[in-house]
């Protein structure tokens, strides 16, 4: 029986898939290797900025693009620091002109951020050190990895049904598109709040602005949740949880300005 044979795969694929995540320790479903997620990054992002380009919408704005680039090498520096591997990852920040209010990082270093985000929130250098900041956190705490493998968990469910139902299995699409369009969980929106603020303390941005930036945020949701937060559900307590951060990143992010 081949129903049998992948619920078979699958369970132990479960089992052999549970990992302590080294930078957060919490245990992870984890179905994908880590040089696994990076491939199919690399090729999602090689294909998201080849259309960005196509339709002329990779940002010629060289102003920008230096402020960006400026902001997330102080970033990268700081992740070497929180997680070595990191340090030989090939990391790449591209600036997309699409208004929506949006940016991501994804496994192994590859990000993006609108322009929209930029500038319907009026971002300050801070600002935009906070939300990058919070992606390559979620980079770093195999979040993409988690998502990637929640989509390998569907899909795994899809072609066990398919099977059952006798039907093709090639309307089965890549993981990683998927995984970038799953929200990530609340743990993992907590986990990446917590250890993006101290990212960007270490890189020398003002805490404050992760506070800032969420009540900009919130108060954009008004005409419509921006898709950002579509991918990142706010945990009800985030601006408080922080607020609360702030006094011991103050002294992190004195020493290091
Ligand atoms: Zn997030």
């Amino acid at each position: 029986m081949k129903s049998t044979l992948v619920v078979t795969a699958l369970l132990a694929a479960t089992l052999a898939g549970c990992q302590e995540n080294p930078v957060s320790g919490r245990k992870q479903l984890v179905l994908v290797s880590e040089e696994q997620a990076q491939a199919s990054s690399a090729q999602a992002y090689t294909q998201t900025l080849s259309e960005a380009q196509k339709k002329g919408k990779l940002s010629t704005d060289a102003a920008l693009n230096a402020r960006v680039k400026r902001i997330t090498d102080r970033l990268i520096v700081q992740a070497g620091a929180m997680y070595a591997p990191s340090r030989s990852w090939k990391w790449s920040v591209a600036v997309i002109n699409e208004p929506t209010l949006n940016a991501w990082c994804m496994p192994g270093g590859k990000m993006a951020i609108y322009t929209g985000i930029v500038d319907k929130l009026k971002l300050s250098d801070d600002e935009i050190a906070q939300i990058m900041g919070h992606e390559i956190a979620h980079a770093l705490l195999g979040h993409g990895r988690e998502r990637m493998s929640r989509a390998m968990a569907m899909q795994g469910g899809m072609v066990l049904g398919s099977i059952v139902a006798g039907q093709d299995l090639s309307v089965l699409g890549p993981v990683a598109d998927i995984a970038l369009t799953l929200p990530n969980s609340r743990t993992g929106e907590s986990e990446a709040d917590r250890y993006g603020i101290e990212l960007a303390a270490r890189a020398g941005f003002d805490p404050r602005a992760a506070v800032r930036l969420w009540e900009k945020m919130s108060a954009a949701s008004g005409n419509g949740p921006p898709q950002f937060l579509s991918t990142h559900p706010s945990p009800d307590n985030r601006i408080q949880a922080l607020n609360a951060l702030v006094p011991q990143m103050m002294p992190i992010y004195e020493k290091s300005r």
